[in-house]
């Protein structure tokens, strides 16, 4: 029998209304059935959002610094239990101990941060143009926040959103990823243990489709802040502009380096390895494009290519892996049908493009870390996200080039370049069309007390981490205070 696990609203643990539930599995072994959870709709959400409301009134009376205690809490917790978090994370998102323990350590620092913004949440104190008169700016928390999160970093995009959510005094209802369920629960509880009072924080879990949908276009939902794909992303926009909620989304990417001539070569070479194919090349801050210069394209691409092959694809479960499965079958297929367009475009694979299926390998979702060279940017593997262990190689003759085929997607998550040339780093960092930016480093690799996210379709203009978060989860009141006696206004003119 799988263990059965439940949705937390109002402080309890409770099945689906409709008593539906679904399958969580391991990506490495998809016989491994993890647990059984509630498959919910619109009338659990109903509830988790009437609960969400009624634990507003109290919980934004809460002062903040009181509020950052509890995130302090959670994070003591948090660090406490981060092996069992990260088997969790193994388990169910399939990535190796040491990614999921990165994982859970982005997830405490967020605790941590944003427990200290409790102190601050700093607002403006300004002279007004009149006498007697003060000008204040004062964070407000603004009500019900549907959380909705992806499976490829299902605790740190959790902790993440609801962090500054608790702190600027918001509510929560969180749809977490269905195929990363648990993770979802396991946070739920440490908040819970940490001291978060009733109906703060409520969880259903579901389909996006039902689920998710249904939050996005709840009436009391003040605010959506979703990371997922930019296709749903565009629909969840749509929706909250039908009645005007606020809603702060995080997309997807195609993420590029760029190699000059003048790099550290094996540095270069590591770094896209690692930015391409940790995680299955699951993160969205992936690496999935690099752009050489010519005069090293050969050197490079020789050297890329036998780094690659030295990658041990195999189950996070085992500490020898690189090369996690992908995340289910669905994933799989994506990723092989583009390999099949990529071929069919004249791309010429170098490396991989199979999927493994011998073995061990019978059991789960994985596939060969592919290369592709030659590549067009007008090629669709060139433009699109394929979320999975795939890299596309470009030749360019110039710095001039190089950014133009940079720049010549829809995407702008992150970027990087690696050079010596120090006037060439700070220039490629002007133009890169990225919301995240590396010199000499991988793709990858935010940290929590600045802000993340993307222009173009990589984002919706908003940027949440770091105290830039604030934006996504507070309102803005401004404050005037007259002690003049006498009624005064800047619209009263005297010229
Ligand atoms: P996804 O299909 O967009 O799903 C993301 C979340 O949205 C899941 O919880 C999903 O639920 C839910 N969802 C799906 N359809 C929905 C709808 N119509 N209404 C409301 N919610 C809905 O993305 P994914 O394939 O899981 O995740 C991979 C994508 O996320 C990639 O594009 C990646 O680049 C992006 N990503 C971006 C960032 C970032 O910060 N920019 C970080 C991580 C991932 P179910 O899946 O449970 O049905
Ligand atoms: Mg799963």
């Amino acid at each position: 029998m799988s263990k059965s696990f439940k949705n937390f609203i109002d402080s309890k643990w409770v099945d689906s209304v409709s008593g539906k539930t679904f399958y969580n599995m391991n990506p490495a072994n998809k016989d491994e059935i993890l647990g059984v959870f509630p498959l919910s709709d619109a009338h659990d959400i109903d509830l988790a959002v009437q609960a969400a409301e009624k634990a507003f009134k109290e919980w934004s009376r809460v002062t903040p610094p009181m509020r950052g205690k509890i995130l302090f809490e959670a994070g003591k917790i948090m660090a406490k239990k981060k092996t069992e978090l990260a088997q969790t994370l193994v388990k169910e998102v399939g990535k190796t101990m040491k990614e999921a323990l990165g994982e859970v350590k982005a997830a405490v620092d967020m605790l941590y941060f944003m427990g200290g913004e409790g102190r601050r949440l700093y607002g403006d104190t300004t002279y007004s143009e009149l006498p007697n008169r003060l000008a204040i700016t004062k964070r407000y928390p603004i009500g019900v926040c549907g959380i909705i999160t992806p499976w490829n970093f299902p605790l740190s995009s959790i902790s993440w959103k609801v962090s500054p959510a608790l702190i600027c005094g918001n509510t929560v209802v969180l749809k977490p990823a269905r195929d990363t369920p648990e993770t979802a629960n396991k946070f739920v509880e440490l908040m819970q243990e940490a001291g978060l009072p009733r109906g703060v924080l409520n969880l259903v879990h579901g389909s996006g489709e039902e689920a998710g949908e249904a939050l996005v276009k709840h009436k009391d939902v003040n605010l959506i802040s979703f990371t997922g794909s930019s296709a749903v992303g565009r629909k969840i926009a749509a929706l909250c502009g039908e009645r005007l909620a606020k809603v702060s989304l995080e997309l997807g990417g195609k993420n590029a380096v760029i190699v000059m001539e003048d790099c550290d070569l094996d540095l270069a070479v590591d770094s896209v390895v690692r930015g391409a194919f940790s995680v299955a090349g699951e993160r969205c801050t992936a690496t999935s494009r690099v752009i050489v210069h010519q005069s090293i394209y050969d050197n490079f691409t020789e050297k890329l290519a036998a780094e690659t092959k030295k990658l041990k694809v195999g189950s996070g479960e085992d500490e020898s892996t690189d090369v996690c499965p992908v995340i289910n079958e669905k994933q799989l297929n994506t990723i092989m049908r583009y390999v099949e367009i990529g071929k069919k475009e004249g791309a010429k694979l170098i490396l991989g493009g199979n999927r493994l299926t011998h073995g061990v390998y019978s059991r789960g979702f994985y596939f060969e870390p592919t290369i592709f060279v030659d590549v067009r940017p007008d090629m669709v593997i060139a433009r699109e996200e394929i979320f999975g262990p795939v890299l596309v190689v470009f030749k360019v003759n110039s710095f001039e080039e190089a950014i133009e085929v940079h720049n010549a997607t829809e995407y702008g998550l992150s970027g990087s370049i690696f050079t010596r040339n120090v006037n060439r780093a700070m220039s490629a960092v002007d133009r890169m069309e990225t919301g995240v930016c590396y010199v000499n480093a991988p793709t990858f690799g935010s940290e929590v007390h600045l802000p993340f996210g993307g222009v173009k379709k990589s984002g919706g203009g908003h940027r949440e981490v770091g105290k830039a978060a604030l934006e996504v989860f507070s309102d803005w009141k401004t404050i005037y205070v007259d002690y003049s006696g006498g009624v005064q206004n800047v619209q009263f003119h005297k010229d």
